[in-house]
């Protein structure tokens, strides 16, 4: 594969400018004109299209095909809900329209469906309020974080620390941190899969500010012990936090509010409609209880007695501002049509067939792999590739070797507390006949490693780049030695 300077002709034309027909126009002056050439490639508009769409021909995306990345919900999102974000009317409000005066009504729409989407939210997770401000999964964390530690500054309680499962998404001690707590990883019981009950109550004490859980954990496992969990951290007045990020497996089973849970947050570019990946932008709405609702961020989105909407920014035990303007809008309008276009029986679908899709991959290679928890588990589950290990074929092979067979691979090596783990989240968009191919490319994969260990060397051998080492290719971006394939 060359770079687009290497097939560089000169004097090849792709554009022609025309000449300037401005009156009088005179060449720049002699002082400001370049002393040295551009250094531009030279090509035809042919050579550039087929360039780029060679390039990302080699892109692979949920688009494209399966993409089982545990813990990150890489579904297929619906084409509408981008159809929808685009149209004129929300697309073109500027963010310093006035919603009062003068122009109100431009912007009822957009206030509208913020405010709709937030109750929306609220009866989903059994919250009393929503903010739709940050920006990200680990945005909406800090922002949780931020408005435990504000409780508990208003309340004078003196709080050090957040207790953390061992199994958790590394986002989770890292948003505490920011905050200003220290954390403490709670084991997980081997055995069952979720966090040692006995473990967290030797733990818990009255510097807790805060219990942190993902609830189906990244094993997988739904914890149905939360009732005892809450009550032992509200006897402390430590407050639990849901991390909901994807919230695909209990959509319409399970609230996390019902589960007293106290602050929750929500990742719409996982479960609501928006595709994630390559950095573009997310939201990450926090809800919280009545006891939190003063502190949650401003501006704050209002239904006046006469039917309109309005901001309000007059909360002054608010954490203030976390996100310039009203967060990434076109994510939330995008969710708020998701949610209308499924309604409630469609959201519980959605759980169903994200669980069910795990169950029957997790079963289907059971025989194959080790199944660390081998219980009903939610909408991911977590394998490891010891066995293969012992023929000296490791979960970071079996990922290589997967996309040699057009499939992207699982998450590996996380969550941390499994040996050779790889996590994998078939999503509910996924067809039977979809997940058969990927249990058959696995399955494939455990017999060659149990005949042929070497023959993983190579892999993956389809891609344009082999195999790299990968920390230095993150510690030094270097795309001509990535292109080299050294
Ligand atoms: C993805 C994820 C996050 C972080 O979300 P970002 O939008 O990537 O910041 C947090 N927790 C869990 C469990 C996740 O899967």
């Amino acid at each position: 594969m060359s770079v687009i300077y290497d097939k560089s002709v000169p004097g090849r034309r792709g554009v022609r400018l025309p000449r300037s027909d401005v009156p009088g126009h005179t060449a720049i002056p002699e002082p400001y004109r370049r002393r040295s050439a551009l250094n531009l490639c030279e090509l035809s508009e042919l050579d550039v299209v087929r360039h780029f769409t060679a390039l990302s021909r080699k892109n692979f995306g949920v688009d494209t095909g399966f993409y089982p990345l545990g813990s990150c919900t890489m579904k297929y999102n619906p084409k509408f809900t981008e159809k929808i974000a685009q149209l004129d009317g929300f697309s073109s409000l500027h963010p310093l329209l006035p919603q009062l005066r003068r122009g109100g009504m431009l912007t009822q729409g957009a206030l509208a469906v913020l405010y709709e989407l937030e109750s929306m939210l609220c009866e989903i997770c059994g919250m009393d309020a929503f903010t739709l401000h940050p920006m990200a999964g680990a945005h909406g964390e800090l922002t949780g974080m931020m408005i435990i530690a504000a409780y508990h500054h208003d309340k004078e309680n003196n709080k050090t620390e957040v207790l953390i499962p061992d199994e958790s998404h590394g986002t989770n001690p890292s948003s505490a941190a920011i905050a200003g707590y220290s954390t403490r990883p709670v084991p997980t019981n081997r055995k069952t899969g979720v966090l040692d009950l006995e473990a967290l109550k030797d733990m818990i004490g009255d510097q807790t500010a805060a219990v942190m859980l993902t609830n189906p954990n990244t094993l997988g496992i739904f914890n149905a012990q939360i009732r005892e969990i809450a009550d032992l951290a509200h006897k402390h007045d430590a407050l639990l936090y849901y991390d909901g990020a994807n919230l695909n497996a209990i959509l319409g089973k399970f609230r996390p509010g019902d589960g007293d849970f106290d602050v929750v947050h929500v990742n719409l570019h996982k479960t609501f409609g928006t595709p994630h990946g390559g950095g573009g932008p997310g939201a990450g709405p926090v809800g919280v209880k009545k006891h939190l609702v003063d502190f949650l961020p401003i501006s704050r989105v209002v239904k006046r007695s006469d039917g309109t909407h309005a901001l309000d920014y007059d909360y002054p035990k608010s954490i203030g501002y976390i996100a310039p303007f009203y967060g990434n809008f076109s994510v939330c309008l995008k969710a708020y049509a998701y949610i209308l276009n499924l309604g409630a029986e469609g959201l519980s679908q959605v759980a169903e067939n994200a669980v069910l899709n795990a169950n029957y991959a997790m079963h289907c290679l059971k025989d194959d792999f080790e199944v660390p928890c081998l219980r009903t588990c939610m909408h991911e589950f977590v394998i490891s590739a010891s066995r293969q290990a012992e023929n000296g074929i490791r979960a970071l092979d079996i990922a290589k070797a997967l996309i040699d067979r057009g499939f992207h691979p699982p998450t590996v090596y996380f969550p941390l507390i499994v040996k050779e783990s790889m996590m994998v989240e078939p999503t509910e968009t996924e067809s039977k006949e979809t997940l058969d191919a990927f249990v058959g490319a696995m399955k494939d994969i455990a017999r060659q490693s149990r005949e042929s260990s070497e023959s993983f060397a190579g892999a993956p051998q389809s891609t344009p780049v082999g195999r790299l080492d990968e920390t230095r290719a993150a510690r030094q971006m270097d795309f001509a030695y990535a292109l080299s394939g050294a």
